[in-house]
């Protein structure tokens, strides 16, 4: 082990500091009640500040980012975060903003707002959107409440069941849950879509929508989707698009076109800002003309002399979703992104990402099974090696092998074991930002591993080699986490 990988704890000694603060120079601070003050001292780290930045630099290159290689994750889209997003966002003008302003004196920033309603009203088809919603998953639930309140203004309140897919992310049927609805599974054909006439039966008035998304989670475009509109809108039910992967639509198809009603996006997915680690997030949820009056409040409004304002409470909104307007600082992130392509060349998004998609599989499929044959969208799902090294007495390698063993090239893993469709699932992603020579290499990667598996799969059950960690306990440290260091 080297030494600033040490523990920031053990590298603590005794009365040492970092910092020297001024004396003292307004008198005697207000005494806290007794009740709330410590009956103890902090047990902190007592260091210098060389030792502080040594030991998080050398922590941050113990991760893996976007920033450090290619990071190929299946259902996530980690494409590159063009840095003149932060360099906008980090701007004073944008960054020293309060919440709590009045409306006259964040009037660009309002316009921000405005003007990314209008622009992803455009790219997807729907009529407005709220930016209240920071993730995914949060979006999600603001959208089925938008739902739910559609229904019950219309006296309709039978509608308890929401219809999801079996390859659908695992958000959707807990969303879902917990906004109080009904789970029903809809099965998928051997060709990966969904079996329209299983979900003919399904359908009736209890029924308050679907959840989809298009491509769905295989990266397969659900050919049936207008049938499937009309079916559920001759029930009375809406329509729910899924959009955290926007990807491969952006400028070529849009959802609304297809027939959805309320959707989300993720601005830190399709829209460049990053994400990863917890960080702030956008879900920003668009709707069709009819549910615009229940998008929640607070809502940016334009006057007819032009001026913006945040109108804060309308009697058929779906209620708040967050203290204010959603992470500004994300929004403008992607405002930036979409302003730097241009409406000429977002296309090329939907495009390239598709395209990088379509060659990685085409070049790895004799090598690894491809259950499903066809064009894909902007990811695909392979299930195993073709020819794993199984043999008598001989372990084959797993999917799990195949994960660990490419991070000794320096090559994040794709998303494994989901979808749950198939026992082997290798999820991959390239997007449109990676070059051909990165795709090549990665390719040539994948293939060197396999013929690895195939002659001797010891190598892969033993990877990675040459990370600062190996393979830890899965099941351990999920079931008895230690997240604090404890002074035994
Ligand atoms: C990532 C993702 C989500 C959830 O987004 P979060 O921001 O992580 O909450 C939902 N659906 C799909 C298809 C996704 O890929």
């Amino acid at each position: 082990m080297r030494y600033y990988d040490k523990l920031i704890f053990e590298l603590s000694v005794p009365g040492r500091s970092g910092y020297s603060l001024p004396k003292n120079r307004f008198g005697a601070a207000p005494s806290l009640p007794d009740g709330l003050k410590r009956g103890t001292g902090l047990t902190l780290p007592e260091v210098s500040e060389v030792d502080v930045v040594r030991h998080y630099t050398n922590l941050s290159q113990m991760n893996f980012g976007v920033d450090t290689g290619f990071y190929p994750l299946g259902s996530c889209t980690m494409k590159y975060n063009p840095k003149l997003n932060e360099e906008i966002a980090s701007h004073p003008s944008f960054a020293h903003l309060h919440p709590l302003q009045p409306a006259e004196s964040v009037q660009g920033a309002l316009e921000v707002y405005w003007n990314m309603e209008r622009t992803l009203s455009e790219i997807t088809g729907m009529s407005a959107f709220t930016f209240n919603p920071c993730a995914g998953a949060h979006g999600e639930l603001t959208g089925l409440m938008i739902m739910r309140r559609y229904h019950e203004l219309r006296g309709d309140s039978a509608r308890v069941k929401v219809i999801v897919p079996d390859s659908a992310h695992g958000t959707n049927p807990a969303s879902a849950a917990v906004c109080g609805l009904e789970v029903v599974q809809v099965r998928s054909l051997e060709n990966g879509r969904i079996d329209v006439e299983a979900l003919k039966p399904l359908l009736d008035e209890t029924v308050a929508g679907i959840m989809m998304t298009n491509p769905n989670t295989l990266g397969l475009f659900e050919t049936e989707i207008r049938e499937i509109a009309s079916l559920v809108h001759g029930v009375g039910g809406l329509l729910y698009y899924d959009g955290a992967n926007m990807n491969p639509l952006v400028g070529v198809v849009r959802p609304g076109d297809m027939g959805f009603d309320i959707m989300h996006l993720n601005l830190h997915k399709t829209f460049s800002t990053p994400h990863g680690g917890g960080g702030p997030g956008s879900g920003p949820v668009g709707v069709a003309k009819h549910l615009e009056r229940c998008l929640p409040s607070p809502r940016v409004v334009r006057g007819k002399d032009g001026r913006f304002a945040v109108e804060s409470s309308s009697e058929d909104a779906a209620g708040q979703v967050s203290g204010f307007m959603g992470n500004f600082g994300v929004i403008l992130r992607a405002y930036a992104y979409l302003l730097m392509l241009g409406k000429e060349n977002l296309p090329l998004v939907g495009k390239y990402s598709t395209l990088s998609a379509n060659y990685v599989k085409e070049m790895l499929k004799d090598v690894y099974k491809l259950p499903i044959e066809g064009i894909c969208k902007h990811e695909f799902v392979f299930d195993g090696f073709v020819n794993d090294g199984s043999r008598d007495g001989v372990e084959g390698a797993t999917t799990l092998d195949l994960a660990k063993r490419l991070l000794d090239f320096g090559f994040h893993a794709p998303t494994i074991y989901f979808p749950l469709l198939f026992h082997q699932a290798i999820m991959i992603e390239p997007t449109e930002t990676e070059s051909k020579e990165t795709l090549d290499a990665f390719i040539a990667v994948m293939r060197k591993i396999a013929a690895e598996a195939a002659e001797d799969p010891s190598i892969l059950h033993e990877a990675p080699h040459s990370t600062p960690v190996r393979r830890p306990d899965e099941t351990t440290a999920a079931r008895n986490p230690v997240l604090k260091w404890k002074n035994l």
